[in-house]
């Protein structure tokens, strides 16, 4: 029999893959061959954790931010690589902006009501264990910003991490659970699977001891956790509008606008998505984005580009996720052209599917509009009830308010990038978990707890 040595030599090379990924499981704190051992493991983490005090918390969360400063460059790095998605300049900020700006126990509030009847205290208490579905988009950023909000408090947590992102995810599980260990808190407080399916979620989902269920995806999930009977948080897709009427500082707008569509290659489910411009200002709109790292197709480098972006699934145009979060310039070698902008624009209507989908890929198409009030018309509906976010360029507050009225959404940011809304260059703290559906807006500490009153009568009353 004749031996085909290539064939022998690559066995050998997966086997040798095989065991190095193995080893690295095995190493990896906090990450299970099963879901049964995972949530087995945090269920004692858990017991043990509840005797750990507020200030123990606090120096588990400060390492943890510590070690996310340390590692942005490589969970930058290996998202990438895993992915296929994003920019590695891009993920390095989204972590920092986790580490610096996601709350800790600061976020719990006591309430107290005093009065002749004695004293009542309403208490921000722990859910137990969490299960926590994220996903293949900003994988590290969201299971090291859920685990600082729900082990701020008093919280332990199982994840269950998109199967395209597994490792990216699995290497974060480690990091907090190492960061953990190193300020005195216990062993697989934060686990996970080294091989997540729709199988171990079930599980996840169904097991009694997970009292609360958070989902950070598209629709499917969301409605998949919704219907799971347990308290859920559901942070669903967008598909976030920008305006831009003839008020506005149109260069400003045009920079912008660029900065926040091509951040990480539009993956940002907070990302303008679609840009709805009045026709007065749009040449000089156009002009600035393509001042600012933008690319302007025309004509039928249009249509080309929706056979690269889209394909038909039953019937149906849906999104190529071979090409999603890829860089603008894969897209222009596909036109045959070579240019590496941050962003390719176009101009379509408004029933375009660059403007109907969610495409989360660095294509900004924008509709020209006759005044503000189409555009909000058009805009709200381009959103399509996901009450996620949308954004405004404008100096005029009444169209701004008109705006934010019709659009509903849990996040508004007028005249900055979109990511101004989530903490970057904006106040107030970050989140990577959204929760419109639910109702929570930008999570932190206190959407993982439990209120619990606490009732003194006719005591502790001191006035
Ligand atoms: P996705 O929906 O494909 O996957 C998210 C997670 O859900 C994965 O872990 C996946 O395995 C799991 N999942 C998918 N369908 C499921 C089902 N029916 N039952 C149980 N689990 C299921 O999302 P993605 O492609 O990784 O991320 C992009 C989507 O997520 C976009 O729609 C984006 O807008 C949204 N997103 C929202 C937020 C937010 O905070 N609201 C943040 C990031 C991403």
């Amino acid at each position: 029999m004749e031996i085909n040595e290539k064939y022998i030599a690559e066995i050998v090379e997966k086997v040798l893959r095989d065991t190095r990924e193995t080893e690295t499981i095995k190493k990896q704190k906090g990450v299970f061959e099963t879901m049964e051992e995972a949530l087995e493991a945090v269920g004692k983490a858990y017991t043990q954790f509840r005797k750990y005090t507020i200030e123990q918390r606090e120096q588990m969360i400060s390492k943890i931010r510590e070690f996310t400063y340390a590692e942005a460059e490589n969970l930058a790095k290996l998202g990438v690589e895993e992915t296929g998605m994003g920019r590695v300049t891009d993920k390095i900020m989204k972590h920092q902006v986790v580490a610096a700006k996601t709350p800790g126990t600061e976020d719990l509030d006591t309430r107290a009501y005093s009065g002749d009847a004695g004293l009542t205290l309403v208490e921000m208490a722990p859910f137990g264990v969490i299960g926590s579905i994220t996903p293949s988009t900003n994988p590290s950023e969201t299971v090291i910003c859920n685990t600082i909000g729900m082990i701020a408090g008093g919280n332990a947590v199982v994840f269950n991490p998109h199967p395209n992102a597994k490792k990216t995810s699995n290497y974060a599980v480690d990091m907090v659970n190492r960061a953990i260990l190193e300020a005195g808190g216990p062993e697989n407080l934060v686990v996970s699977v080294a091989n997540p399916t729709m199988d171990s979620t079930k599980e996840m989902m169904s097991a009694p001891a997970v009292k609360m269920l958070v989902a950070t995806g598209g629709p499917g999930v969301v409605k998949a956790l919704l219907s799971s009977g347990k308290k859920a948080i559901g942070a669903g897709a967008g598909n976030p509008p920008v305006i831009v009427d003839k008020t506005a500082d149109v260069e400003k707008a045009g920079r912008d606008i660029v900065l926040g569509a091509s951040f990480d290659n539009n993956l940002p489910c907070i990302a303008e998505k679609e840009c709805f411009a009045v026709d007065s200002i749009a040449d000089e709109l156009i002009y600035h984005m393509t001042q600012n790292g933008a690319y302007l197709i025309k004509g039928k480098q249009i249509d080309e580009l929706v056979k690269i972006a889209l394909v038909e699934n039953k019937g149906k145009l849906g999104i190529n996720k071979k090409f999603v979060g890829r860089d603008a310039k894969k897209f222009l070698k596909e036109l045959g052209i070579d240019a590496d902008p941050r962003l390719i624009i176009c101009e379509t209507d408004f029933d375009h599917p660059f403007v109907q989908e969610e495409l989360m890929m660095p294509i900004l198409p924008i509709v020209r509009v006759k005044d503000v009030d189409t555009a909000i018309e058009l805009a709200t509906k381009a959103e399509h009830g996901n009450r996620h976010s949308a954004h405004i360029h404008s100096k005029n507050i009444d169209n701004i308010t008109k705006f934010a009225k019709a659009v509903e959404t849990t996040i508004f940011v007028k005249n900055a990038p979109s990511y101004a809304g989530i903490g970057v260059g904006g106040e107030a703290h970050t989140t990577f978990t959204i929760a419109g559906p639910t109702g929570e807006g930008l999570t932190s500490a206190r959407s993982f707890t439990r209120q619990r009153r606490c009732v003194m009568v006719e005591a502790l009353h001191i006035i």
